[in-house]
């Protein structure tokens, strides 16, 4: 570190929009001093005595995530992944990839995708490669959160943690546990929380010897905890009333991509709605989105040892049982995933790099040229350090419209969210959002009367031309 005008700290981070919650910095600091605390606009963000929120320390610099002066994924993966046989610069350094699923009984019927993590964390656990895997669980929503980190210990407690949860969540207590409890740990998370592990893992001995696995999960964005919420409006409950949720309800008989919500009362009455008719539930449009992801370009985990995401193509996005893609970076893992299909315990085919990109292919747009687009934008406060160079002149108008959109969305859903709660009318919330819904896909996939206007005035102005 050389800079020392460049170190930040925790409320530079958090008052630039680039925090994303992960909780590193908390797991740093005495228990007293910080905790992650749930912002306004239902974020989880570092807070504490004003000494440690506001000093500006190089550890801190150097750990966070989204600082400007952490070693970006290229470095973390040259350094983890020297003699990876493949690099690519959409998906990083690789040993192999694979589209398919778990064969052996019970992990695709219980997982959100093929249910290949919870199959290859079981794995861990039952050669005895590590003692526990620190992933999220449901929690009790008395406690203040439907889901929390956790460490699984035994199978049986994996398994009951199976499924993705798009809910904030924080590493600060099962990092300390980490630390404090000797054993060999397997962490699973997003990619921006894995960089987060391995940046701990290059300062501190003790999580380096640890921690011996990282399992990435592929990543559109973070959601505020408001979104849970907004479900229960527009489904008829009160949050108060809400005791269990699952983002996405497995259904064999229909496509994979038309995801289900599944809320439970707790008098056990069950609530169930399509995400499609849900104002919020077009992920694209960045409803109740975690600002920092704005300025992500990760989005397979290339910091991890292994990555999982869904196959987003067809065969594959119409097959309700759910199929993963998975990019393996340890040849330790590579050699348990190919042991698994001599088996026939996995159900894997290879593919290449270009396969895995075209799988996530809108979150690719968004992480590259909405990104480069995005950091060419006047923005305060601490400037974000990518792998993207800001870029304005790349795009056509309707495409910037639809990253600006999209922004305005992510912004426009924490304020109208906070207004609704307010007035205790839901009603403001989901009106504006059926409004904010219909631009943006009138913008975005030329849908209804909105997208016919969009359609003609984008031909007239090329006539212009
Ligand atoms: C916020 C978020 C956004 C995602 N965006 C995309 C995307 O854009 N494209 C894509 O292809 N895939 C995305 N995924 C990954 C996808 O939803 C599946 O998690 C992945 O395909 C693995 O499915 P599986 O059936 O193998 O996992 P399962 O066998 O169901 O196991 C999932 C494991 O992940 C853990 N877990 C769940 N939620 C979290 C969390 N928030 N943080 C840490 N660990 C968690 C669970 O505890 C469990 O151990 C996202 C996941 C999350 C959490
Ligand atoms: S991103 Fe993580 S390390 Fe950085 S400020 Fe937020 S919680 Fe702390
Ligand atoms: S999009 Fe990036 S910053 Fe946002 S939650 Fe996912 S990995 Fe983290």
């Amino acid at each position: 570190m050389n800079d020392r005008d460049a170190l930040v700290s925790p409320r530079d981070m958090v008052s630039s929009g680039l925090c994303t919650g992960c909780g590193g910095c908390v797991s740093l600091a005495g228990g007293a001093q910080a905790r992650m605390a749930w912002d306004a606009d239902g974020q989880l963000k570092p807070q504490g005595d004003r000494r440690w929120h506001e000093g500006r320390s190089a550890p801190f610099s150097e750990r966070c995530p989204f600082s400007p002066l952490a070693a970006n994924e290229d470095a973390i993966a040259a350094m983890r992944f020297p003699q990876a046989p493949h690099a690519d610069p959409w998906i990083g350094r690789f040993e192999a990839a694979y589209v398919g699923h778990a064969a052996e009984a019970g992990y695709r019927e219980q997982g959100s995708s093929g249910g290949m993590v919870s199959w290859v964390a079981a794995e861990l656990l039952r050669r005895k490669m590590v003692d526990g895997i620190a992933h999220v669980a449901p929690a009790d929503p008395r406690e203040g959160a439907f889901f929390r980190y956790r460490i699984a210990r035994d199978q049986a407690s994996l398994r009951g943690g199976a499924k993705s949860r798009y809910y904030p969540v924080e590493m600060s207590a099962v990092l300390r546990e980490m630390r404090e409890v000797p054993g060999r740990y397997a962490v699973v998370g997003i990619p921006c929380f894995i960089k987060a592990v391995h940046l701990a893992c290059r300062s501190d001995p003790v999580l380096r010897e640890r921690i011996a696995f990282t399992l990435g999960l592929v990543c559109g964005h973070m959601k505020s905890r408001h979104m849970v919420e907004s479900f229960a409006w527009q489904m008829g409950l009160g949050i108060d009333e809400v005791r269990e949720v699952d983002f996405r309800v497995k259904n064999p008989d229909r496509p994979a991509n038309w995801y289900t919500a599944r809320l439970a009362r707790r008098d056990g009455e069950v609530r169930m709605r399509d995400w499609w008719h849900l104002v919020d539930g077009d992920w694209g449009s960045g409803f109740f989105q975690n600002r920092a992801c704005d300025f992500c370009d990760d989005v397979v985990a290339e910091t991890a040892d292994i990555s999982f995401g869904d196959a987003w193509v067809e065969p594959y996005s119409s097959d309700g049982r759910g199929t993963n893609v998975v990019v393996v970076r340890s040849p330790a893992l590579h050699r348990m995933l190919e042991d698994g299909r001599t088996e026939g315990r996995l159900a894997l085919d290879p593919i290449d790099a270009a396969f895995v990109r075209e799988t996530q292919a809108a979150g690719f747009r968004q992480r590259r040229e909405g990104l480069a687009y995005r950091l060419a934008w006047k923005r305060s406060g601490v400037k974000p350090r990518k792998r993207v160079a800001p870029e304005r002149r790349h795009l056509p108008l309707r495409r910037k419209l639809v990253y600006r959109l999209r922004h305005c969305i992510t912004r426009g859903s924490a304020v109208m969210f906070r207004l609704a709660r307010w007035l205790r009318r839901p009603r403001v919330f989901i009106l504006w959002g059926r409004a904010a819904l219909a631009l943006y896909q009138g913008l975005t996939y030329s849908r209804g009367r909105l997208g016919r206007v969009f359609d003609r005035t984008e031909a007239f102005l090329t006539r212009m031309r």
